[in-house]
């Protein structure tokens, strides 16, 4: 048996940070990863991220290698390709990354702050006190079994986590429904002459008939490479790659010499986060919490700013020197208050958007109905900012249509409601039956008149 402070189950995004800060805090933390050290990090991604959340949070940069493009936009495609909106906003500039290496960047960071890493060590499941999460059971590279015990676990590891099924707590999700996540195909291609698109830019396209509940993404690397796949929702799977072959691979590559670096396929979670990052002993985090923002299916930032949550919790729960949930609850407060009400309000403009006829789209772009400064405002911070006579200008302009435009309205009332709720995140678990009841009447009258959002 070995004792700890926090033990972390895996060193992604997510795990790696809740690590660093708490071993740069002084605590005695255990990062456990089922994979290889040298693996770990290496995952099917779009493989962008902002460059702000390094400044949140206090650490370097990517170095170079680490990072292989610096990005400064977003261009925005309709399903017809023939207009574009470009989306530039300081905030949202980043880096595409070299996926292993930085996350090998993370996790050294962690372990070189203090953490003790056990790599190709499982957690196969969890142990309790009554109902107070109190290590894991884990089962080495050796294949020996062993007890961690800690005064809280982290569940870092990822979408797929077995761990949270073990937990029964008052609204904890156990499963996620197959309308609340897309399944995934990229490549990464090596192109024999220059990228054409401008590699300053990522681009997104939108289309509910190829793409439905997803998009394609072209996001290039470096002059010559480019990470090139799609996200669509589980029900339009058939053969993912075929179905990128088809609709992806042939439009955007067709003939032009390629060598394909690497493929494979991924599931991101495209909903609201967990009601409760907490429970008794235990903090989930990450894709664990289906932490991903439902419009971009970024998950990258959101994992590390919640992974520094998890810490600023522990240390509060240090306080009374007890681990339960409502002690851990400061966890919740600070994650709901802020990324989950943005991310619960672009749920509900996931679940509009996904409803919308493509000729919708077409229109919406052609027209500038909204601009890339508006649809930035709207990615980052989950809510329409425009106002009612802006729309109704819009319409008087002959910008929008009427539907669009009473859509848009009610939409931005739907999210501002939401966020306002989420603001008002229960302060201990006791209430948190009344707040989720509050939370699923927004949720049914969108879901009544968009389709499925939960
Ligand atoms: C195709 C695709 C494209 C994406 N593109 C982007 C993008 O461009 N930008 C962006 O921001 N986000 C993107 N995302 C989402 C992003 O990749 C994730 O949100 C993010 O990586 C989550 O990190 P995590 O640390 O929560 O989980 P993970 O990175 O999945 O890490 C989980 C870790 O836990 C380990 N583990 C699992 N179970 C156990 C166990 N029982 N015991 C020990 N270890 C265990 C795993 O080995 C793994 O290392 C994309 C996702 C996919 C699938």
């Amino acid at each position: 048996m070995k004792k700890f402070d926090i033990i972390v189950v895996g060193s992604g995004t997510a795990g790696s940070i809740a690590a660093y800060f708490g071993a740069k805090r002084g605590y005695k933390v255990c990062l456990l990863d089922g994979k290889p050290r040298y693996k770990i990090g290496d995952k099917i991604c779009g493989d962008a991220i902002g460059s702000r959340i390094f400044d949140e949070l206090g650490i370097p940069h990517p170095k170079r290698g680490e990072y292989l493009n610096i990005i400064d936009g977003a261009k925005l495609f309709p399903p017809d390709t023939a207009y574009s909106i470009t989306i530039k906003d300081p905030t949202q500039a980043g880096y595409i990354v070299d996926r292993l290496r930085f996350g090998q960047g993370l996790m050294n960071t962690a372990i070189d702050a203090g953490a003790e890493q056990f790599d190709q060590t499982h957690a196969i499941s969890l142990l309790f006190n009554k109902e107070q999460v109190t290590g894991v059971k884990i089962k080495s590279k050796n294949f020996n079994q062993d007890d961690f015990m800690a005064d809280i676990v982290i569940d870092a590891s990822g979408f797929h986590t077995q761990l949270r099924k073990q937990v029964n707590f008052p609204y904890l999700e156990k499963e996620i429904a197959p309308t609340d996540y897309i399944v995934c195909y990229r490549e990464i291609l090596r192109l024999k002459n220059p990228v054409v698109v401008d590699q300053r830019f990522i681009s997104i396209y939108m289309d509910n008939k190829r793409a439905p509940g997803g998009y394609i993404w072209y996001f290039p690397r470096n002059e010559y490479e480019v990470n090139l796949g799609f996200g669509v929702m589980e029900n339009h799977k058939s053969n993912l790659r075929d179905y990128y072959q088809k609709i992806v691979y042939e439009p955007f590559i067709g003939d032009e010499p390629c060598t394909r670096i690497t493929g494979g396929s991924g599931l991101v979670s495209v909903c609201k986060p967990l009601l409760t990052g907490v429970a008794n002993g235990i903090l989930f985090v990450g894709d664990a919490a289906k932490q991903v923002n439902p419009i971009t299916g970024g998950g990258l930032m959101s994992s590390m700013q919640a992974g520094s949550y998890t810490i600023q919790a522990y240390e509060k729960a240090r306080e009374s020197e007890t681990f339960d949930a409502l002690a851990l609850w400061q966890y919740n407060l600070l994650f709901q208050k802020t990324i989950g009400a943005e991310f619960a309000a672009l749920n509900l403009l996931r679940s509009a958007i996904q409803s919308f006829p493509n000729e919708v789209m077409n229109f919406a772009i052609k027209n500038r109905v909204v601009t890339g400064e508006e649809i930035s405002r709207i990615t980052t911070k989950g809510e329409i900012s425009l106002s009612l006579p802006e729309l109704l200008g819009k319409l008087l302009r002959g910008l929008s249509k009427p539907k669009l435009l009473l859509d848009l309205n009610y939409l931005r009332n739907r999210m501002g409601e939401i966020k306002v709720l989420y603001r008002n995140y229960p302060r201990s678990p006791s209430y948190l039956g009344l707040w989720v009841e509050q939370l699923e009447k927004i949720n049914i009258q969108v879901r009544n008149r968009y389709g499925p959002s939960s």
